[in-house]
């Protein structure tokens, strides 16, 4: 049997920061730079109204012309040859046929094992026994690291304090993750 690893939604599959951080600067006619998140929260890092970054969020899961990052779509696939694929996501549920339509629209969704919106990812980690997780969150990526979970940790200014340990290490792109696994699997 292939074992699981565990794929984070936003900000590993699709650029949901940058892309709310687009709209934002639309509402207000403004520039908002990704590197100016020091924390994951652009509201309290922008001292936006939670409902306006809402709206951005919504508009962004609704437009038809969001993709997903550069290369995941070709490393998913070849990954899920060796993997059962989960995307694991902190998103509430009734995200869930968003998250669907997205992974569909790139024609991702035959190589996704399961797709789980959760609100205690580290359960999930361990109910499905993750090898390794794709994270861009420290609080994910802490948990992982004391469960002995290895975590890809995606490059993100919100997530500079983590260190390259045993059980974590960070990449900058797919192509980076495909070159952490050739590596493990001896491809
Ligand atoms: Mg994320």
């Amino acid at each position: 049997m292939k074992p699981n690893i565990g794929v984070d939604f936003d900000d590993v599959l699709v650029d949901s920061a940058k892309s709310i951080l687009e709209t934002l600067g639309l509402f207000f006619n403004e520039t908002y730079s990704l590197s100016s998140l020091k924390t994951y929260n652009i509201a309290d890092n922008l001292w936006i109204d939670k409902n306006i970054v809402n709206d951005a969020i919504d508009i962004m899961l609704t437009n038809e012309e969001f993709l997903l990052i550069r290369d995941a779509k070709e490393i998913i696939k070849w990954l899920s040859e060796f993997y059962n694929i989960h995307i694991i996501t902190a998103r509430p549920r009734e995200y869930l046929s968003y998250v669907e339509t997205i992974l569909k629209r790139n024609n991702i969704d035959e190589y996704i094992t399961a797709i789980t919106l959760t609100n205690n990812k580290l359960d999930v980690y361990r109910y499905l026994n993750v090898e390794t997780i794709i994270e861009d969150r420290d609080i994910y990526i802490d948990d992982a690291y004391h469960d002995g979970i290895v975590s890809l940790v995606y490059d993100r200014p919100w997530n500079q304090d983590i260190k390259n340990t045993a059980l974590t290490q960070r990449v900058y792109n797919w192509s980076d993750i495909k070159d952490y696994f050739m590596i493990k699997l001896g491809e």
